[in-house]
């Protein structure tokens, strides 16, 4: 499992993407149904136009804060 976790990571990291460690997704900026900007913990706002969710089942704060941007 580490193998893999660590292989997803590269191939993100490869593409273009980044991984932060310790952080929070608090908002998001959509605009006309786009990701334009993704917000971490309540402070940086990086600009991003995909993101890859995986916060579980139980991230109740997410599926409000998707909820609110309808
Ligand atoms: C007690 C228990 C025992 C289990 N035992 C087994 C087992 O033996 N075998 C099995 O196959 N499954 C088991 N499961 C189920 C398994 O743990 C889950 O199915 C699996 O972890 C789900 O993976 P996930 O990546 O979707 O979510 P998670 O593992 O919940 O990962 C979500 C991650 O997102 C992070 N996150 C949440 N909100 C944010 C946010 N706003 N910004 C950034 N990050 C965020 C969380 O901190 C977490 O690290 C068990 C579950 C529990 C509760």
């Amino acid at each position: 499992m580490p193998a893999i976790i660590q292989a997803m990571r590269e191939s993100i990291i490869k593409q273009g993407g980044e991984v932060h460690f310790n952080s929070r997704l608090t908002d998001l900026k959509i605009e006309n149904n786009k990701i334009k900007a993704v917000q971490i913990n309540s402070a940086d706002w990086k600009n991003s136009t995909h993101l890859i969710l995986a916060t579980g089942h139980s991230a109740r704060d997410i599926f409000e804060l998707l909820d609110s941007k309808k």
